[in-house]
């Protein structure tokens, strides 16, 4: 399993790369005031935390137990969609508090569930799986293993269905951090010469 560091400067550094592009852009041309500052600090600030959400139960393991399970929370494990309501509640939570408007609120908690999503996917290449899909599903699933699925084994419809998922799962990711990052001002978009 990856670092903590490694975590939230993969969320920071590659899903949220149009942010860094963009700020240093702003930055090189004097364009960032303090305003927006603090508000570049509070997405870095949520991004950051909760890109280490899923493993964030290894402090009470620690206190309470003297163990390293990092995995479950009673029966219910944290590297699962179910668990990623609390990053989505803690950054909605956080939003509303800093903005005192429920949509802002919305986007945050967006940005702090595409932080939390990184973490599986970064996560999941060294491991056999998580159980993303509990309670409905009580069984791991690797996304990644579905991008190595051969069309020989499965069959074709299999084949295209693993391929368009998991490659869909992590397009999803990345889309929920542009969408949110573009309501927060980070812009990235076409622009037809004319
Ligand atoms: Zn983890």
């Amino acid at each position: 399993m990856p670092y903590p560091v490694v975590h939230v400067l993969f969320f920071m550094l590659c899903i949220g790369a149009v942010a860094v592009y963009a700020i240093f852009g702003s930055f090189f041309r004097r364009e960032i005031s303090h305003r927006n500052t603090m508000q570049i600090v509070l997405l870095l600030f949520v991004g950051g935390f909760c890109s280490l959400f899923p493993d964030i139960i290894i402090v009470y393991s620690l206190l309470a137990n003297g163990t390293m399970e990092h995995c479950w929370v009673g029966s219910v494990p944290t590297h699962s969609l179910l668990f990623s309501a609390s990053a989505i509640l803690f950054g909605t939570v956080t939003g509303y508090a800093v903005y005192k408007n429920f949509k802002k609120a919305a986007y945050l908690g967006l940005f702090a569930e595409a932080a939390f999503l990184s973490h599986l996917l970064l996560d999941e290449v060294f491991d056999v799986g998580f159980f993303y899909l509990y309670p409905v599903y009580n069984g791991p699933i690797r996304v990644s293993s579905m991008l190595d699925i051969s069309i020989r084994g499965a069959g074709v419809f299999d084949y295209l269905l693993a391929s368009f998922l998991s490659v869909f799962f992590i397009c999803l990711v990345l889309m929920m951090a542009l969408f949110a990052l573009n309501q927060f001002g980070f812009e990235f978009k076409y622009k037809p010469e004319k």
